[in-house]
């Protein structure tokens, strides 16, 4: 279990079992009660559902709704805090329609509420979020489209918060919501001093893109005592940035933004909310560290520093609590999907052989590699360098002409073999070895998995996010064979390049060895959040199969498929790049058709020809299993 580290980035989710399979608890009330993910697997085989698929664990989407409203009910209770809880859930993180469905379901006990960023999550959030008491809040850039659908949302006594973002959003909103006879919450996004760290630090300071400095907040507020508005605003703001790994930055930003609120407060604000947005962190890594796919805090001690960190301020400032507000995204939702997929090959550097034995009038290069071939005793670093020179020379060689295609084979052949006798005579232990882990680099299969990561892991590409990558099964067994994991689009960024070992991030990471007509399944997981949905169409290949498992109520470690969304067809994909897939049909039927005349293909062949490629249109993007 240690290897690949799945309890500890589990978070009580994932485990191994003593069949060697992962095992999921989905629900957090019930710990102990798991499924197995091989079990999972082999219903959605039977049912000829082809891999990759997106794994959906509802009850897991709904454990973490309840644990995040929960914690902040109880810690409220707990700090004698006066206001209460309001969350919103930040659609931007995963828009698919039955991930909002299932959190405004799960959330519906605490008037759980959602977040929009643009005009069409907008128009998601007012067809999805009915709630009269649970909050809409919208951010992001507006127009007057925007403004006017959020004013829609208020006659439909939505608690709809218009938080501005820039002083001419406001300009923008005042003559239409007059216009409209319609009175608008607004909010106010404040753009905060302190500096997150990681990949999102760009979220606060100076130079951030959204929010407010102090000077305009308070012209803001002028212009709304002039025009009579100013008991619209209701909510002050802020975010500083998506996974937050140092709790010492949330303690910070809270009493930055708490102080602000208890000022503006004084000033006659009438305020009722504060929000501070997103940035509760997801521990990818397993390390509880402050790496950027990790956070050194837990969830009970983030919601404590939040609750009591405000109430002091408040307390200090002597100003009622305000209602609290966080925009939690990636906490909600990254748990609750994973990607599961088959290895459809490995790519091998020293897999392939040629015989090796002397030839006459051979070059002198190829008999000082057979040389160290046959130098076992030799010291390991001087032969590495030896072998490493030759292979150079004998390259330089091939480029001026002076060395044959068979010379080159033999010379390639005796150089992985060297460097697999070097790797595996190495006392780790007693022998400082300089290219150590180029060596291991050099020697690591790649397990050709049936993904794109364009597709279904984009962070992983972007922004050197590392995500956990795990055998499904055959977890009891040692694994042997050092790999990295490449995608099947023609990319060769197309790969992972961090893998959880242990307690360390590694290059490359153990696999099983592949067994002929068996499948070996691996699952990535933590893709529930902005991985599910940032992916883009690199290479055509679309959105993935999706299985919705939900468990059995009455029936503990039961579990059933709900819904099977199908992936996008290769005809679909196209479409949307704007071809015509009729037309194709029909051209390459034509060209068929002429062959048949010209004949060259028989008629029957011709009708099967014509049958396939429209099948194949018909079908998935991705490889067969
Ligand atoms: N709210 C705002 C304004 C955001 O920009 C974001 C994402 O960056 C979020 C909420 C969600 O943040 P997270 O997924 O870290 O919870």
């Amino acid at each position: 279990e240690e290897l690949y580290g799945v309890r500890r980035w589990g978070a009580g989710y994932f485990s191994i079992g003593d069949s060697g399979n992962i095992q999921i608890a989905p629900n957090h009330r019930l710990p102990d009660v798991t499924i197995d993910m091989k079990d999972v697997l082999d219903e959605i085989r039977a049912e000829g559902i082809q891999l990759p698929a997106v794994i959906r664990f509802h009850d897991i989407l709904r454990s973490q709704v309840e644990i995040l409203n929960e914690t902040f009910a109880r810690t409220i209770e707990e700090a004698s805090y006066t206001g209460k809880y309001s969350g919103v859930f930040p659609i931007k993180v995963n828009q698919m329609r039955e991930v909002v469905e299932e959190i405004i379901d799960a959330g519906e006990p605490y008037n759980y509420g959602l977040e929009a960023g643009s005009k069409p999550e907008l128009m998601a959030v007012l067809a999805y979020n009915e709630n009269p008491d649970a909050l809409t809040v919208l951010n992001g850039y507006k127009d007057e489209d925007y403004l006017t659908l959020a004013l829609l949302g208020r006659q439909l006594r939505r608690r709809m918060i218009i938080v501005i973002e820039k002083f001419s959003e406001l300009e923008m909103l005042i003559p239409l919501a007059k216009k409209l006879g319609v009175q608008p919450l607004i909010g106010l996004r404040s753009k905060m001093m302190v500096r997150s760290s990681g990949k999102w630090a760009g979220s606060s300071g100076d130079r951030a893109k959204f929010g407010l400095s102090i000077t305009e907040i308070l012209n803001i507020i002028e212009l709304l005592k002039k025009e009579d508005m100013l008991d619209c605003a209701k909510l002050l703001h802020f975010h500083i940035g998506s996974q937050m790994s140092d709790i010492r930055k949330v303690k910070e930003a809270v009493s930055e933004g708490a102080r602000l609120y208890a000022k503006l407060i004084k000033e006659g604000v009438p305020l009722e909310y504060l929000d501070i947005g997103g940035g509760l962190g997801i521990d990818y890594d397993g390390t509880s560290s402050t790496t950027d796919s990790s956070r050194n805090y837990s969830t009970d001690e983030y919601v404590a520093d939040v609750v009591y960190g405000v109430k002091q301020i408040c307390d200090l400032e002597q100003v009622p609590h305000p209602n609290l507000v966080s925009e939690s995204g990636r906490a909600i939702t990254a748990h609750h999907s994973c990607v599961v997929t088959n290895i459809v090959g490995e790519i091998k550097n020293t897999g392939a052989q040629f015989d090796i034995s002397a030839s006459d009038g051979e070059h002198i290069l190829v008999s000082n590699m057979r040389e160290l071939v046959n130098s076992a005793d030799m010291h390991p670093q001087e032969r590495y360098n030896d072998a490493a020179s030759y292979k150079q020379s004998a390259y330089e060689a091939f480029k001026l002409g002076i060395l044959s295609l068979n010379e080159m084979a033999k010379l390639d052949t005796m150089y992985w073999r060297i460097l697999v006798e070097i790797h595996s005579s190495l006392d780790r232990e007693s022998f400082v070895f300089q290219e150590l882990e180029e060596l291991e680099d050099m020697l690591a299969s790649q397990y050709l998995c049936n993904f794109s990561i364009f597709q279904s892991a984009a962070d992983t590409w972007a922004i050197g996010q590392v995500l956990p990558i795990v055998p499904v099964s055959r977890l009891n067994e040692k694994p042997e064979v050092r790999c990295s994991i490449v995608d099947i689009t023609c990319d060769s960024d197309g790969k992972l390049s961090k893998y959880i070992e242990g307690t360390e991030i590694s290059d490359n990471i153990p696999m099983h060895t592949l067994h002929k007509n068996e499948d070996y399944y691996v699952g990535m997981f933590l893709t529930g959040a902005y991985q599910d949905v940032m992916g883009d169409m690199h290479n055509l290949f679309g959105r993935l199969t999706e299985v919705h498992i939900y468990c059995h109520d009455d029936e503990p470690g039961d579990f059933y498929i709900e819904e099977v969304v199908p992936g996008t067809s290769a005809e679909k994909v196209l479409e949307t790049m704007q071809y015509n897939t009729d037309f194709m049909a029909k051209t390459v039927k034509k060209c068929i058709d002429r062959e048949v005349r010209k004949g060259h293909i028989a008629p029957r062949e011709g009708v099967r020809w014509t049958d396939y490629y429209e099948k194949c249109l018909a079908g998935s993007t991705y490889l067969k299993a």
